[in-house]
C-alpha cells in the first residue's frame, strides 16, 4: 500500500510517496514557483539521480499532474501506474474547533475547511486548491485531511481561551488553536517508543524549532498547552516572526508613527524575530556564524531566542507539575547543538545534565542527557509526512 502525502503552499508543493508496509519514503519531491515564471519540480529517489522538470505550471492542478507523471516516469519514477497510489493524505493547516482528528475528505469536509479560511487566510486556500486538484486528477482515490491544529484540540479552556471579552471567542472564534500539531504528536509518540514507556505515563515537552517555532506540553499523550496561538505568530521568537509581544506596540506604531496595519502585520511576521534583531538573516546557520565572528546583534538575537525557549520550557514543566522528557526537533532543534544546549542552560535543576559528546551528534534520534539524568532530553527528527500517511491509512482501512 503506497500513500501519497501532499503539502500545498501558495506557490509551492512538497510531496512524498510512502510505502506503508515498511514506512519507507520512496520519493521526496518539491515543486516551486507554481503560477510564477520559472516553475520547477525536483524529485529525489534513493539510488537515482535527481529528476528536475522545468516546465510552465500555471496552477496547482498543472503541478500535481506533473508530480503524478514524475512518479510513474520510467527512468526516474518508482511506480508503474497511478493505481498503485491507494490514498492521498493532505496537510491542512487549520481545522478550527471542528477537527480534533484527521478525516476522510468529502464535500462537507471541504466546506468546513473553506469555513476556516478566515482563520488561516494564507494557508487554507492553497491547501484546498491542492485537494481539489488531486480530486480531479484521481477521482477514485480516497483523500484524507490531516490538520496542524488537531492535536492541540485537547487543550483545556484555561489554556486556549484568550483573556478578552468572551463574546469575541463566541462570535469570531478568537482563541488559541496552536500549530505544528502533527510534528508535536509524532515526536512525542516517538520519544515514548524510544524510551520503551507508555506515553500515558509521561510528561513531555516538545520543542519544534524550525523557521516557525513552537513548544507543546504533552501530558499522557495529549497536548495540554502550546505556544503558538490564534495564529502561528504567537509564542517564542522565530526566524522572522516576533512571537508574543505587548499588543500595545501595534496601536503605538499606528497612532504615534503612522504605520499601516498591513505594514505592521508584515513587520511582525516577516521582519522581526532573529532576522529583525540580528539584521543578518533569519537562517540560524548564518546568525550563529555571524555571532561566532563577533557580531553583537547576532549574539543578542540568539541570546533572546534561547531565553524565550528556556522560559517556555520552565513554564510547561510548571503547569504539568514536572517533566519526564524534553524533545528537540525540526531544522534548528535537530541540527544545532548550540541551540539545544543554550535553551536548556540553567534548567538543570529540573533534573538533567547534558552529555556534550552526544549533543554534538545531529539529525539522529539521540538521547543527549547523561545516563544518570532523572529527566531525559532527546533530539528526534520530526516526520510529519509519515504521521500524515499513518492517519490516512488508518482512516481508509476503517
Ligand atoms: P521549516 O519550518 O520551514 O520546515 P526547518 O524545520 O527546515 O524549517 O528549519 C529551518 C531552520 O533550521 C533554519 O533556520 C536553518 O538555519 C536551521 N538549520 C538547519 N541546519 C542547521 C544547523 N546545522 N545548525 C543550525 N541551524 C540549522
Amino acid at each position: 500500500m503506497k500513500t501519497l502525502v501532499i503539502n500545498c503552499g501558495s506557490s509551492s508543493l512538497k510531496y512524498q510517496l510512502i510505502d506503508m508496509e515498511t514506512e519507507n519514503s520512496l520519493v521526496q519531491g518539491l515543486v516551486e514557483r507554481i503560477g510564477i515564471e520559472g516553475s520547477i519540480l525536483t524529485q529525489k529517489v534513493e539510488g537515482k539521480d535527481k529528476y528536475i522538470i522545468k516546465e510552465a505550471m500555471p496552477n496547482h492542478k498543472a503541478a500535481i499532474r506533473l508530480v503524478l507523471e514524475a512518479l510513474v516516469n520510467e527512468d526516474h519514477g518508482v511506480i508503474k501506474s497511478m493505481d498503485e497510489i491507494s490514498a492521498v493524505g493532505h496537510r491542512v493547516v487549520h481545522g478550527g474547533e471542528k477537527y480534533s482528528h484527521s478525516v476522510i475528505i468529502n464535500d462537507t469536509v471541504l466546506d468546513s475547511i473553506r469555513e476556516c479560511i478566515s482563520l488561516a487566510p494564507l494557508h487554507n486556500p492553497p491547501n484546498i486548491v491542492g485537494i481539489e486538484a488531486c480530486m480531479e486528477l484521481m477521482p477514485n482515490t480516497p483523500m484524507v485531511a490531516v490538520f496542524d491544529t488537531a492535536f492541540h484540540q485537547t487543550m483545556p479552556k484555561e489554556a486556549y481561551i484568550c483573556p478578552l471579552p468572551y463574546e469575541l471567542y463566541e462570535k469570531y472564534g478568537i482563541r488559541k488553536y496552536g500549530f505544528h500539531g502533527t510534528s508535536h504528536k509524532y515526536v512525542s509518540q516517538k520519544v515514548a517508543e524510544v524510551m520503551g514507556k507508555d506515553i500515558k505515563d509521561l510528561k513531555i515537552i516538545t520543542c519544534h524549532l524550525g523557521n516557525g517555532c513552537s513548544l507543546a506540553a504533552v501530558k499522557a499523550g495529549k497536548s495540554i498547552d502550546t505556544s503558538m496561538g490564534f495564529t502561528p505568530l504567537a509564542g517564542v521568537m522565530m526566524g522572522t516572526r516576533s512571537g508574543s509581544i505587548d499588543p500595545s506596540v501595534i496601536s503605538f506604531l499606528s497612532e504615534q508613527h503612522g504605520y499601516k496595519i498591513s505594514d505592521i502585520d508584515e513587520l511582525l511576521n516577516k521582519k522581526s524575530g532573529v532576522l529583525g534583531i540580528s539584521g543578518v538573516s533569519s537562517d540560524f546557520r548564518d546568525v550563529i556564524d555571524a555571532a561566532d565572528k563577533g557580531n553583537e546583534r547576532a549574539k543578542l538575537a540568539l541570546d533572546i531566542f534561547h531565553y524565550k525557549v528556556r522560559a517556555q520550557i520552565a513554564a510547561y514543566a510548571g503547569i504539568m507539575g514536572g517533566v519526564d522528557v524534553i524533545v528537540f526537533t525540526a531544522g534548528i532543534g535537530e541540527n544545532s547543538s548550540l541551540t539545544r544546549k543554550e535553551c536548556l542552560n540553567g534548567l538543570e535543576f529540573l533534573g538533567f545534565n547534558i552529555d556534550d559528546e552526544k549533543n554534538a551528534i545531529r539529525g539522529e534520534i539521540q538521547e543527549i542527557s547523561t545516563k544518570d539524568s532523572k529527566v531525559k532530553v532527546y533530539e528526534i527528527p520530526t516526520n510529519e509526512e509519515l504521521m500524515i500517511a499513518r492517519d490516512t491509512v488508518k482512516l481508509i482501512n476503517k
